[in-house]
């Protein structure tokens, strides 16, 4: 069993990982964005797509933080309701926000297609619960979408519905979202990288910032080079800055996990997933999720409240929780990968967009859900600096509330706990 950050079933079962060099000159661009996974190569590809001249760098290897470690799950939504966004900042505002998560979602499979990517995606999330109380909750979201959208890409499921898609006798009910789905995550920005390169942007891997520094141009100060542009978007999620940094005063850090199991007997598979590779979740409850994957394999993960250190036992422990879900499986399972990382998770659940400058932007805060939004953030600050669209207002309108570093590790994570148990109703 490999027990590694770096070394993901992802990594393992890509298409080919691109390399780049190292920036060691100073050179000049329009748009130098920092980081390289979802949001930094979005960004990327949308800006070499209207124009600009635009460079990435990454301290590592492309895909190395949450992106390349995520579960595939492409969810439209955010981690939060309608109705909480609403109470915040106006129905026309969360709506505007929950439906541009929508819009991500679909840029995602435009890009899948416009860019030929393989990466084994699969359309449409089944969100199962076990919990009788969770009923209304379906129920509403089911009704928002159906009410809000032309198409009806939501379907209830009964108990016995869900089990047409996954075998797991303790669900009470369930929906099925068309407008979601499921990846190989590091596949997808592999391919997004090609195609922002093709389009003449560049990448410079092994590359970290050290400073910015504002004055007529800003200047990126680099590990040994320079980058002298109009335009910096900082994309380094959980795995940037000080302890002073947006990225660490606005978000708690917490982990999440992912277990890979080796590949299942056909004849297993057909009894737990009917309908063969298939993508679920649990809404309104602590998150868990699972792929059985188009390799025979569940991948399965969630939040993981402590450090995973040794993988052999927390594998054992997490397939404890998975026989629980899915019986059928129980004693016929290996785990062959294990692995955790961390995400930044805003006090309120909603991504963070904020301005440094006009010309220097910062997004973060993407938290366990951040495949989809973070797929298409880079997209809207790049709009935003070329005064293309107004979604960048409605996104910066939600304000990040700061949170004291002496909570940080604990009353934060407790409160953010409660927050999603007890405090927020579960519509849309
Ligand atoms: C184990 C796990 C499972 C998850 N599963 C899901 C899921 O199934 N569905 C879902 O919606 N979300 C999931 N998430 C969350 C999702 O992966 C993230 O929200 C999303 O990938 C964030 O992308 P990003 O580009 O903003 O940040 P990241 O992928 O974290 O990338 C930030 C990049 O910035 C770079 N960087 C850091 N410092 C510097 C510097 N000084 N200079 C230059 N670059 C720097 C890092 O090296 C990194 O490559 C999961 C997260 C984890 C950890």
């Amino acid at each position: 069993m490999e027990f590694s950050p770096y070394v993901t079933w992802y990594e393992k079962t890509a298409t080919e990982r691109p390399s780049f060099d190292t920036l060691t000159d100073s050179i000049e661009c329009d748009i130098c964005i920092i980081g390289g996974a979802f949001t930094g190569v979005d960004a990327l590809l949308h800006a070499a797509e209207k124009g600009q001249k635009a460079v990435l760098i990454e301290p590592g290897k492309i895909g190395y933080g949450c992106t390349g470690r995520a579960g595939g799950l492409i969810e439209s939504g955010l981690n939060t309701t309608i109705d909480d966004l609403s109470d915040f900042y106006g129905r026309l505002s969360a709506h505007s926000f929950w439906n541009s998560t929508i819009e991500a979602r679909d840029k995602i499979v435009e890009n899948i297609r416009k860019y030929n990517i393989n990466c084994d995606y699969v359309e449409g999330l089944t969100y199962i619960s076990r919990n009788k109380l969770k009923r209304d909750g379906y129920i509403n979201y089911v009704n928002y979408f159906s009410h809000y959208f032309d198409s009806d890409p939501i379907e209830s499921l009964t108990h016995d519905d869900v089990q047409q898609k996954l075998k797991m006798p303790s669900a009470v009910l369930g929906m099925h979202f068309m407008k979601s789905g499921g990846f190989n995550p590091l596949s997808y920005l592999f391919g997004m990288a090609q195609a922002a390169v093709t389009q003449g942007a560049k990448i410079y891997e092994n590359t970290s910032v050290v400073a910015i520094d504002e004055k007529e141009k800003i200047t990126v100060q680099t590990n040994a080079g320079t980058v002298v542009c109009d335009h910096v978007i900082v994309c380094g999620n959980a795995y940037m800055g000080g302890e002073s940094s947006p990225e660490k005063t606005q978000t708690v850090s917490m982990n999440y996990f992912q277990i890979v199991t080796k590949p299942l007997d056909q004849e297993l598979l057909d009894l737990i997933a009917p309908q063969g590779p298939m993508v679920a979740a649990s809404r309104g409850d602590l998150r868990s999720y699972l792929q059985i994957t188009a390799d025979k394999r569940i991948l399965y993960g969630g939040p993981e409240f402590s450090d995973v250190k040794n993988g052999e036992s927390f594998a054992a422990q997490k397939l404890k929780e998975l026989y629980f879900y899915l019986p059928d499986i129980k004693g016929h399972v290996e785990v062959d990968y294990v692995w955790s990382g961390a995400v930044g998770v805003p006090m309120n659940y909603v991504p963070i967009f904020h301005k440094v400058s006009n010309r220097h932007y910062v997004t973060h805060g993407f938290n366990g859900h951040g495949v989809a939004i973070s797929c298409f953030a880079g997209h809207v600050i790049v709009d935003a600096i070329l005064e293309d669209d107004g979604l960048y207002d409605i996104y910066s309108r939600i304000k990040p509330r700061p949170i004291p570093q002496w909570v940080h590790h604990t009353v934060a994570k407790v409160t953010l706990i409660l927050y999603r148990l007890f405090a927020r109703r579960f519509n849309a």
